[in-house]
């Protein structure tokens, strides 16, 4: 063989080691033997090369097969330095079924507190290489695990899962045998002998279907005990006899089952002890104990002295009694020392605190991006109410400077306004300038001129009141329909020159007076009826109704009224507002019409103003109290669908 790898370069040989490996691996347990010839030969490959990976896979083959042969020592040894060469050369696929082989040599060897740590610790390792089948045998012995220590439900638990998992891997044979006969053991030990009895023969119809004869003798060996723990010996001595031919056709061939066949050997020991044949159970006993120093079962050891001990008390050998006695109670105290006791109980603790601590920093983790999240959040909130407030504050002080704009400049303006009217009063009064009519035409003009002018400017300088919040008003008792009339007749020549009737209902008679500032309440009804006019083509309606109540009509639950309160309803069959703009025309400067289209009549059809009067009419009526509000269908400059105008006032000011 030498010759022929020494040819090859090492890549080759590295991979025919893997091979060698691999096959050695998948030889079947009857042929221990090819396996060892494959491994040794992986192995002299490996050392050759110095292939730390192939030398561990080899060692996992030998101690495997040492373990099959029940030297369990051997295998513990073989496999923890396979488990060391893994490590180093970080072969970690290999991990996972080294730890089981290193777990399941210290269980054999009895023990229990290391087995366990290494079967957590394939249990981890499987998961970190999604290794599903060793991931099932480490449930399958951490289970045994538990079952040894009397842990039946956890034993369960650990079996139903590994089968979980054996299931989506297609019931591997073997593995899927072990976990059934485990589950069988623990059911009755959990005193559920139906279920336990009926996956015992599903273990064995598996085991014999698929001549797993190391199966099939497992299970006879469960099921004997279950018979013999019911009383029902003779069954138990049945399902040995058949273990035994199990055992004898497995010599034929070479093999051995040293834990089972010893196993076998203890329960026929019970089997003559029920039956009070003491001789026999005595034969019994004895072979199983020098089967146990044979292949250093210590777990067995112990029951083999204490059986024996109980057997030769029965026999009245008390010598022979006490000799085993003392031997049972060294092993006793070797098995089930509170030392070994106290260390499972530790492992336990401490592979609890580790899954918990795993589970916290997991948390933490996730606490800490949520709190870092959030910081951000907070950081980026509080950055960009920063420059919401400062945006706020300029445009405070932008609203400021221009309110300051136009008191200055309304009071500027009326100065010289004031002067200019009485000037233009003075020559209007002159008897030589009236008498000439084109010249009296011109004063009228510039008197019609500097009157609306003065005008504008007090809209202006009373919107700034309006917003700044210092209207004053003085209320008095009003009859609205009294001022009703006379805007109307104020308004009488417009309303001629557009062909537009105004109509004063009846209701107005009825309606009780309010308690109002009479100047600031004509000027809303006035701008809300000149707009009527304005919006409304030539030939159209406009009609004043009013209705009063001390109780808030339902048809205007939900708005904000006063009560007891009148209400004024101005309607025209105009062009009517768009719904969307309903609100938006009670802002400042706000027109529908194009601004480059302004035209200053007060009354012409459309003609535009400032686009205060409505923002001046509704904080009129809310330093009153009350609520002004305009309805619509559309805006519509074919049909006219009109508008209609709410002024809501409380009959009384507080
Ligand atoms: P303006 O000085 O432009 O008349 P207003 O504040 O009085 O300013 O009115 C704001 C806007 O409301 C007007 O430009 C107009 O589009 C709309 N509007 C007011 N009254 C009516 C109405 N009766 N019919 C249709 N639209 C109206």
């Amino acid at each position: 063989m030498a010759n022929v790898t020494s040819t090859l370069d090492p890549a080759a040989i590295r991979q025919r080691c893997d091979d060698l490996n691999a096959q050695a691996w998948d030889v079947p347990r009857s042929q221990p033997a090819r396996a060892q010839a494959l491994a040794e030969e992986a192995a002299a490959l490996a050392r050759q090369i110095d292939y730390g990976p192939g030398l561990a896979a080899a060692l996992r083959v030998l101690a495997r097969l040492r373990s099959h042969a029940g030297q369990y020592d051997q295998a513990l040894l073989q496999s923890l330095e396979a488990l060391d060469l893994a490590e180093r050369s970080q072969a970690v696929g290999l991990i996972p079924s080294i730890l089981n082989l290193v777990a399941n040599a210290y269980r054999y060897l009895g023990d229990t507190s290391e087995s366990l740590d290494y079967f957590r610790r394939q249990e981890q390792a499987s998961q970190a290489v999604d290794d599903l089948l060793e991931a099932a045998k480490a449930l399958i012995g951490i289970g045994a695990i538990y079952s040894d220590t009397r842990d039946y439900a956890n034993a369960l638990t650990h079996c139903e899962r590994s089968l979980g998992i054996l299931q989506q891997l297609g019931q591997p044979p073997y593995w899927t045998g072990v976990a059934l006969n485990n589950l069988c053991f623990a059911l009755f030990k959990l005193n559920r002998i139906d279920q336990a009895i009926q996956r015992g023969q599903e273990a064995l119809t598996l085991a014999r279907r698929t001549q797993d004869q190391r199966g099939a003798l497992r299970v006879l060996n469960s099921l004997s005990e279950i018979y013999l723990s019911g009383g029902a010996i003779d069954l138990a001595l049945a399902h040995l006899e058949q273990a035994q031919a199990v055992i004898a056709s497995l010599l034929e061939s070479g093999r051995r089952e040293p834990d089972l066949e010893n196993e076998m050997m203890r329960l026929r020991g019970q089997a003559y002890l029920k039956l009070n044949q003491d001789r026999e159970a005595l034969a019994c006993w004895q072979q199983a104990l020098d089967h146990s120093d044979q292949y250093k079962l210590r777990g067995s050891q112990y029951e083999c002295h204490q059986r024996l001990a109980e057997v030769y008390k029965r026999l009245g050998d008390y010598r022979q009694a006490l000799a085993h006695h003392e031997l049972y109670e060294s092993y006793k105290d070797a098995v089930f020392s509170e030392e070994s006791a106290a260390k499972l109980q530790n492992l336990e603790v401490l592979y609890r605190t580790q899954a918990a601590q795993k589970e916290a920093e997991h948390f933490a983790s996730m606490y800490e991006q949520t709190r870092l999240f959030n910081e951000q959040l907070e950081s980026e909130v509080r950055a960009r109410t920063e420059d919401l407030r400062q945006a706020y504050d300029q445009l405070a002080r932008l609203d400021q400077a221009k309110s300051n704009f136009i008191t200055i400049t309304a009071h500027e303006l009326r100065t010289p306004l004031t002067v200019l009217k009485g000037y233009v009063q003075i020559l209007y009064n002159d008897p030589g300038l009236s008498a000439d009519p084109y010249k009296s035409e011109l004063l009228t003009g510039i008197l019609a001129g500097s009157a609306r002018m003065h005008e504008i400017i007090n809209t202006m300088l009373l919107m700034v009141k309006i917003d700044s919040r210092t209207l004053e008003i003085y209320p008095q008792p009003i009859e609205l329909r009294v001022l009703m009339v006379k805007i109307g007749e104020g308004l009488k020549s417009a309303l001629e020159q557009r062909r537009q009737t105004l109509h004063l209902d009846q209701s107005l008679a009825k309606l009780p007076p309010v308690e109002a500032d009479l100047d600031a309440v004509e000027i809303v009804f006035q701008k809300i009826i000149e707009n009527a006019i304005k919006y409304t083509p030539d030939g159209g309606r406009i009609e004043i109704s009013g209705r009063a109540w001390n109780v808030i009509p339902p048809d205007l639950a939900g708005r904000d009224c006063p009560a007891p309160a009148v209400e004024i309803l101005v309607s025209d069959t105009g062009i009517g507002i768009d719904p969307a703009s309903l609100e938006l025309i009670f802002t400042k400067f706000y027109h529908t019409e194009d601004a480059q289209r302004h035209s200053s009549s007060k009354t012409s059809f459309k003609g535009g103003g400032p686009g205060l009067g409505l923002a001046i009419g509704r904080g009129i009526v809310e330093a009153h109290h009350g609520c002004l509000w305009a309805e619509s269908a559309a805006r519509d400059e074919a049909c006219c669908p009109g508008s209609r105008f709410h002024v809501a006032l409380p009959q009384k000011q507080h």
